[in-house]
């Protein structure tokens, strides 16, 4: 692997991933492994998890970088990320893990979009995921970074990954990312800069930024 391109502030060392998310820091830690640094997690360290009060994705994801960072003194990032569904005025957006409740019932959120698109007699299928990863310093200094990915929504398949996944097929694939595997899903072509999922994309921009691969 070739040194990754830097503009910014090289990240080494501890850093901690302030997600209490399972899905997402098996995702985020996979995503960290090339480059060395050494990733703790919100949860082992025992942070509270912050109110996510924002409006946009950045915003929560600024909101629980931060809040780790001025806990622990190191640097942390957060994701926030969600699906939207274009014709339900991106629905369930930031709201995605809200939808599935106190008890994680995915099933329950994956069929009430289903139930609202009929409702509305929508045609459209499309959706997106959206990644906003915020890397917090200790020093106040803060850096956002965004991935995207496009597809549509069809009846769930597969059971790998987690939330939304069963149901969300991306651009240019006859399969949803339930279907996939992690390296497919999440996987980084870290010399092309390209991944396929919203966080694999934000990741790619936080590598060109700030993280060099292990020597
Ligand atoms: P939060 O960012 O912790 O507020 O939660 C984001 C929610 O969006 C997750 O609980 C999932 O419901 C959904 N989500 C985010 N990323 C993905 C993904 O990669 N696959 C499936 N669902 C996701």
């Amino acid at each position: 692997m070739s040194p990754a391109p830097r503009h910014g502030r090289r990240l080494t060392g501890k850093v901690v991933i302030a997600t209490h998310n399972a899905g997402k820091l098996t995702e985020m830690s996979e995503l960290l492994a090339p480059f060395g640094v050494e990733a703790v997690s919100a949860g082992e360290l025992g942070l509270p998890e912050p109110d996510e009060t924002g409006t946009m994705f950045a915003e929560n994801a600024f909101i629980k970088a931060k809040a780790a960072a001025d806990a622990t003194g190191l640097p942390a990032f957060a994701d926030d990320s969600g699906l939207c569904v274009d014709a339900l005025d991106c629905a369930p957006g930031i709201f995605s893990a809200r939808w599935a409740g106190p008890t994680k019932d995915f099933a329950g959120a994956m069929a009430r979009i289903f139930a609202e698109l009929d409702q509305r007699g929508a045609q459209s299928r499309r959706a997106h995921f959206v990644s906003a990863l915020v890397l917090a310093w200790p020093d106040g200094h803060t850096e956002l970074f965004e991935g995207r990915v496009f597809g549509d929504l069809v009846a769930a398949k597969g059971s790998a990954g987690f939330g939304y996944d069963p149901i969300f097929r991306p651009e240019g694939h006859d399969r949803t990312f339930g279907e996939m595997s992690a390296d497919e899903k999440h996987g980084v072509d870290w010399q092309k800069g390209e991944g396929l999922s919203h966080r694999a994309r934000a990741f790619v921009e936080l590598s060109r930024a700030c993280l060099a691969p292990a020597s």
